[in-house]
């Protein structure tokens, strides 16, 4: 079964090349360590933009280390889970300051970096440096859930490990790099989460769910929580030709980026006058400020909350008293210096 399922899948990557532009001949293990953070809940197409972008401003992990935190959430911007920048910001720092700006080769010392956890170190390992680890994301559960009739559930960590597992015995006498890839792409593109190519596809006469009508049964998900509802509601203070951000530095959502200023409350509506003039009180120290407008409520999903954001603008009637640290007042032409959650950055361009 391994070597009908290694031999099928090696031939089936042969006749559908799907070429990536970190997947050369002589890989640097800084390209693949960049296009493995930054495909990770990206789809390639999005996801390729980013790592393109990302090479031509920093093509050395020496250049990334250097870089301000600024500049790189702002090169991140839109593709979220902002942890992701952070963590491969703090590695470049740790690889350049701590390893003399040498990769770990070995799948334990990649382990060890910030932002990387077994499927990663498994995935650079292997595509870097050859190593024999079978990587397991999402599409390889799927596959094999389906072609090893695997009945519990995905999410299970006892089923990530037999998946691992499974996926080990298949890739014995194969190039891993080659096995790894071949897997992934197969799942993304023949065994699709809906309406997989079952009636094309090369597996099909050794695939337990295909053979069992049990496709659509296959993979089993646990239920996934309900989305926690939040409303934000972004003050937009202008004074002269310029409005004020804030970085986050809670431990929340959008940790690090750049937002106007944000009430949050239980609901759409939006805020009373006398809670707004108060909080720009305790943001500039007065409120002599006019309302100019307020936007409709915009929803962006993120994995677990779902944000519902209202801007609200107002004028400066006078210069603002007092500052914070994390405020910076912007113009037009400034504003894409600062890392910005998608929303915001939709709404600034639009205003
Ligand atoms: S036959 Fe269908 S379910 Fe089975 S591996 Fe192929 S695409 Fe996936």
């Amino acid at each position: 079964m391994a070597n009908f399922f290694a031999r099928t899948l090696l031939k089936w990557h042969r006749d559908n090349p799907r070429p990536l532009p970190w997947a050369t001949t002589n890989p640097d293990p800084y390209h693949i360590w960049l296009s493995e953070i930054i495909m990770q809940q990206t789809r390639i197409e999005q996801g390729t933009a980013y790592y393109l972008r990302f090479v031509n401003k920093f093509p050395t992990v020496d250049s990334l280390a250097s870089a301000s935190t600024d500049q790189v959430m702002r090169l991140w911007q839109g593709l979220g889970y902002y942890t992701r920048a952070r963590n491969l910001h703090k590695a470049a720092k740790h690889i350049v300051e701590n390893l003399d700006s040498n990769f770990p080769d070995t799948y334990e010392g990649l382990l060890a970096l910030p932002g990387i956890g077994p499927y990663s170190a498994a995935a650079i390992s292997s595509f870097a440096f050859g190593r024999r680890h079978a990587v397991v994301d999402g599409n390889v559960k799927r596959l094999i859930a389906r072609f090893s009739g695997v009945r519990s559930s995905i999410d299970d960590a006892s089923t990530h490990l037999q998946i691992q597992q499974i996926a080990s015995t298949f890739m014995t006498d194969v190039s891993t790099a080659v096995f790894n890839q071949a897997i992934m792409n197969f799942g993304a593109l023949v065994c699709k989460p809906k309406s997989p190519l079952c009636a094309a596809c090369p597996l099909a006469t050794h695939c337990f769910a295909f053979q069992n009508n049990l496709v659509d049964a296959l993979p089993v998900r646990t239920k996934k929580k309900d989305l926690r509802e939040r409303y934000f509601h972004f003050v937009v203070l202008h004074y002269r030709g310029k409005f004020l951000l804030q970085r986050r530095v809670e431990k929340d959502i959008w940790h690090g980026l750049y937002v106007p200023p944000l009430l949050e409350s239980k609901s759409t509506r939006i805020p009373s006058h006398t809670r707004l003039h108060s909080f720009v009180h305790g943001l500039i120290g007065h409120d002599d400020i006019e309302g100019i407008e307020s936007s409709s409520t915009i929803r962006q999903l993120l994995s677990h909350q779902s944000i519902n954001g209202r801007f609200i603008h107002y004028k400066l009637l006078a210069p603002p008293i007092t500052s914070f640290e994390t405020f910076v007042w912007v113009s037009k032409k400034t504003m894409n210096q600062y890392g910005k959650p998608k929303m915001v950055a939709e709404m600034l361009n639009d205003y």
